[in-house]
């Protein structure tokens, strides 16, 4: 059992009979770039354990395709990262994620958004300032801006992507390692990232409360979490059990299906205004 098992597993691009080719994709995403909202935001709340505010959101890319409907985040954005597309797409998903939260700010609602980052953004030495241009824009302060990057990616090449992690951080913008338990970081990466939030992912979230080596997983994260100074969120919250199961490991924040899935900014909007922050 010296093979590192899990390794190729995670790190397979995911099979999808039905996918049209790459070139397709890539066009088709250059296109719709261009067009009026084909691409557009959804946004999942973060729930905090104790009191169940809502501490923050998650903003999630959706792409309308004029064809073939509502293509998943997993079906493009894989595509976009292997070129340089990935840029534009990021600060578009940027633009449209701070635009909203000044409405949101507007409304009296200083809710913190999150962005998803992909790998090859953090290698890009001129993303810092491309943030900092877009919180200027919008007016929002960037300690509302929460960037979430992969564990897999910072331990990728770690010297510059901790180069751009760490001209984020002086901005004054939160960073969180996202799916983490699937890449392979190690307690000395993870003390030195300047990072403050951990977000166990979804996968041993979801085994917790059956499998006792997902259970073992959550517990040894959020300890370590907890011991490196770190908020912990578990993802892909599910059931009334896995709440209770977090709740008795002090997990900080949940987010999932069971409180809410990703919804379009209005109907966001709206449960800002009943329950607030
Ligand atoms: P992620 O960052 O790990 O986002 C969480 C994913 O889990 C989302 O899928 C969300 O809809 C889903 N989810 C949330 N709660 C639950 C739950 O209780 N159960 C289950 N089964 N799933 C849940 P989504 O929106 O399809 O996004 C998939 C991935 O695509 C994201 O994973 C992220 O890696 C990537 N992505 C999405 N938007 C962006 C973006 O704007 N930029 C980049 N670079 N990547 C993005
Ligand atoms: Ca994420
Ligand atoms: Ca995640
Ligand atoms: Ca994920």
């Amino acid at each position: 059992a010296k093979e590192l098992k899990g390794a190729a597993v995670v790190f397979e691009p995911e099979e999808h009979a039905t996918a049209p080719n790459r070139l397709t994709v890539l066009g088709d995403l250059r296109r719709g770039l261009e067009a009026e909202g084909e691409l557009f935001l959804h946004y999942q709340p973060k729930i905090t354990l104790d009191g169940e505010r809502i501490e923050g959101v998650e903003a999630l890319l959706r792409w309308q395709h004029p064809t073939q409907g509502l293509v998943p985040p997993g079906d493009f954005i894989p595509v976009a990262e292997g070129t340089g597309i990935i840029l534009r797409l990021t600060e578009r998903v940027l633009q449209m994620a701070l635009a909203q939260q000044r409405t949101w700010l507007d409304a009296g609602h200083p809710v913190p958004v999150a962005v998803n980052l992909s790998t090859r953004c953090l290698l890009d030495a001129g993303l810092p300032d491309m943030v900092q241009r877009l919180l200027t824009e919008h007016r929002v302060p960037a300690s509302l801006l929460r960037l979430e990057v992969t564990e897999s990616a910072v331990m990728g090449d770690a010297a510059r992507c901790m180069d751009v992690l760490q001209r984020l951080h002086d901005l004054g913008v939160r960073l969180s390692i996202d799916d983490f338990g699937t890449g392979y970081s190690s307690m000395a990466y993870l003390r030195r990232l300047p990072v403050d939030e951990l977000k166990i992912d979804r996968s041993f979230v979801l085994g917790m409360c059956t499998t006792a080596q997902d259970a073992v997983l959550v517990r040894t994260a959020i300890d370590l979490g907890h011991n490196l100074g770190l908020t912990v969120v578990a993802e892909g919250v599910e059931g009334a059990e896995h709440v209770d199961a977090l709740r008795t490991l002090g997990c900080d924040i949940a987010q999932g299906y069971h409180f809410a899935r990703p919804m379009p900014a209005a109907q966001l909007s709206e449960l800002l205004a009943t329950v607030g922050t």
